[in-house]
């Protein structure tokens, strides 16, 4: 399928491209000790990831342990409240850990293994990448150093725990703000001293070249599983494919599924408490194109040019940018990117629990929101919505802040 201008049949092999370009988005800038890093990296990924012992191996870790193919569930009641289409969701809440986040790291664990790599390193801020990939760690037998802002660690005592269960060292940051940004600088150090024994692993479709283009390719177990399983539940595509989009793994996960077929694919971004900076963090809708920790996207920006300052009632959608490749499909218009807002979120929250006994990540009941708004717009037809975690994480802070509805 070409769309303006792009051959969707190769796309995969033609984008990124060798330097990790998606058009103008992407990259690697990076200092020079780094890049060096990172192409080691790429290289030990392109030869890899051809390999039949790694795929295979990939490909039972999957089954075995995550508990893959997760399923696709029909969601007849809150269909028929809303009228006459259909929606389903893929259920990654049901991948082990309870959302998409595993897929990419048993993947970067696994590579970290097959390069002969000691320890993984990364940043978390919330904590969910840091305990998925902590896991990964414990599975592989892996070293696992977690850097976080004291602030975080103070904020997300219960993900602090269990990544130091799983064995995890969790590394305290306590430089400026001591949050994200800071974690992310102090991992990035800590990697560019000991890349030798260590492999740096990201924990969405961002950074430097070649991690948006490894991520999406692990994720992209959602999207093929999902296409065919949507297939032989229905006997045809959906009309419509929803994901929320943070940094855009679990997005790039079940869009690549997708791409390549006459299907409308949407984005959801989080508008928070509106429009106002500061107040969502929708990079792709308001943003700007900018270079920020280490790649050229769609980013928010303040007066300063420097990321702005962001929010959104879920902690793994509020980061100022998203990865290369959305900003790209954004650019292209194969991929629609729209919001919805805190209150629609928590709705749509309390209505997929209560009508189909499936509680949310907050992250996700933006895709539910927004799935629930297009479902009134289009009348007829059906959508597909990734439904990238489950709830647990987020019931006391709901209970807390919104009381129940
Ligand atoms: C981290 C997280 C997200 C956001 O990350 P993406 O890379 O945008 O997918 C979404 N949903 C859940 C459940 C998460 O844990």
């Amino acid at each position: 399928m070409e769309f303006n201008g792009v051959n969707f049949d190769t796309y995969f092999k033609n984008y990124p491209n060798e330097e990790g370009f998606f058009g103008k988005y992407g990259g690697a800038y990076v200092s020079p000790e780094l890049k060096k890093a990172m192409e080691e990296i790429a290289e030990a990924y392109f030869t890899i990831c051809k390999s039949a012992k790694f795929i295979a191996e990939l490909r039972r870790i999957r089954k075995d342990f995550q508990g893959r193919p997760t399923p696709i569930s029909h969601l007849e009641r809150l269909s028929n409240k809303l009228g006459n289409v259909q929606i389903y969701v893929k259920r990654e809440d049901l991948n082990h850990t309870g959302a998409h986040k595993l897929n990419h790291c048993m993947g970067e664990a696994l590579l970290a293994k097959y390069m002969g790599k000691k320890k993984v390193i990364a940043e978390t801020g919330a904590g969910q990448h840091g305990v998925a990939l902590a896991t990964a760690a414990a599975y592989f037998g892996l070293e696992c150093d977690i850097y976080m802002g004291s602030v975080d660690i103070k904020k997300q005592a219960p993900n602090v725990a269990r990544m130091k269960i799983l064995g995890a060292n969790v590394i305290e940051v306590t430089e400026g703000l001591q949050t994200l940004k800071e974690a992310v600088d102090a991992a990035f150090a800590a990697y560019v001293r000991e890349y030798k024994d260590a492999i740096y692993c990201i924990g969405s479709v961002l950074g430097p070249h070649p991690f948006p283009m490894m991520v999406r390719d692990f994720q992209s177990v959602v999207g093929i599983e999902a296409r065919e399983q949507f297939v032989g539940m229905t006997g045809e595509l959906p009309d419509a494919v929803v994901a929320c989009v943070g940094g855009g793994s679990n997005a790039m996960g079940i869009f690549s599924g997708f791409l390549n077929d006459p299907v409308d694919i949407y984005g959801v971004e989080p508008l928070g408490r509106g429009e106002k900076l500061g107040d969502h963090a929708a990079s792709l809708k308001y943003g700007e194109e900018g270079i920020m920790h280490g790649f050229n996207s769609i980013m928010l920006k303040g007066e300063d040019g420097e990321p702005a300052p962001v929010y959104s009632v879920a902690s793994g959608l509020d980061y100022p940018s998203s990865g290369p490749e959305h900003a790209f499909l954004h650019d292209l218009g194969r991929v629609k990117y729209d919001v919805v807002n805190d209150e629609e979120t928590i709705d749509a929250f309390f209505e997929l629990s209560r009508l189909e006994g499936i509680i949310p990540a907050i992250e996700s009941a933006h895709a539910v929101a927004y799935a629930i708004k297009l479902a009134k717009k289009m009348g007829k037809g059906s959508i597909l919505v990734n439904l990238s975690g489950r709830g647990d994480k987020d019931m006391d802070y709901i209970i807390e802040k919104y009381g129940i509805r």
